[in-house]
Formats: C-alpha cells, sequence, structure tokens
C-alpha cells in the first residue's frame, strides 16, 4: 500500500494551491507548495504583477512564483533567475508581505533620454 502523501500527489492534488485569508492582516492570500521535490510552503497575493513590479520585488528580497495549472489543479512554482528572463507562460504572483500590496503594474522613472550636448563652433571652446 503506498502511502497516504503519495496516493494525494498522484491524484494531482498533492500540492494545489488555495485560496485563504492571512492570519495576520486578513487580507486574501493564495497558499501552496512552491515545488514538485523538497518543497516550501509559500504564501502569495492575489494580483498579477507585470515584469517591473517583479523586479521590485526581487529587488526586495521578495519571492516571486508562476501560478501554473496542472491536471486540474492550480500550483505555485517559484521563479529562478532564468524563469524571468524567459518569455512568461502563466500569471506572475508575488509572495506576501502584511502591509505592502505590490503595484500590478510597476513603471520604470528613470528616464533614460540625455539632453542634447551644449552646441560648440570654433569661436567658443568649451574650456
Ligand atoms: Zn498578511
Amino acid at each position: 500500500m503506498i502511502p497516504q502523501w503519495l496516493r494525494k500527489r498522484l491524484a494531482g492534488k498533492g500540492r494545489g494551491a488555495r485560496g485563504g485569508t492571512c492570519p495576520r492582516c486578513k487580507c486574501y492570500v493564495i497558499t501552496g507548495l512552491d515545488h514538485d521535490d523538497c518543497a516550501l510552503p509559500a504564501v502569495v497575493d492575489d494580483t498579477e504583477i507585470n515584469h517591473m513590479s517583479e523586479l521590485l520585488a526581487r529587488l526586495r528580497g521578495v519571492a516571486t512564483f508562476d501560478f501554473t495549472q496542472y491536471g486540474g489543479t492550480w500550483e505555485l512554482r517559484y521563479r529562478y533567475p532564468v524563469h524571468i528572463k524567459a518569455e512568461r507562460e502563466f500569471p506572475v504572483l508575488v509572495a506576501h508581505v502584511c502591509g505592502i500590496r505590490w503595484p500590478a503594474t510597476a513603471e520604470p522613472h528613470l528616464s533614460l533620454t540625455r539632453s542634447a550636448p551644449p552646441a560648440t563652433t570654433l569661436e567658443s571652446p568649451p574650456f
């Protein structure tokens, strides 16, 4: 007889994500295991974030997860750098941090355009 945990896994329900509320701040969150093997529990916000929001979260040390569907259940899958660089296949969710809601669509605030350098002529050298 196979162990109960293996039965659940074989049924495709072993690591399925579930909705609930954070016991601390009462926000709606999604919980689940973050991998098939050696998994850790993950708690994420329910808002899909764009690339810039993910970058902001990762710079702050907050993990991000793919929200995948496998065999009729939804699962959370930790996003390693190789996943972040690649094209997105699934909605990306950010780990829940009480009191912080990551913007779904952050935009860069830096301007990468340069102003034109001052015109120089032979009559007015720049020094
Ligand atoms: Zn919370």
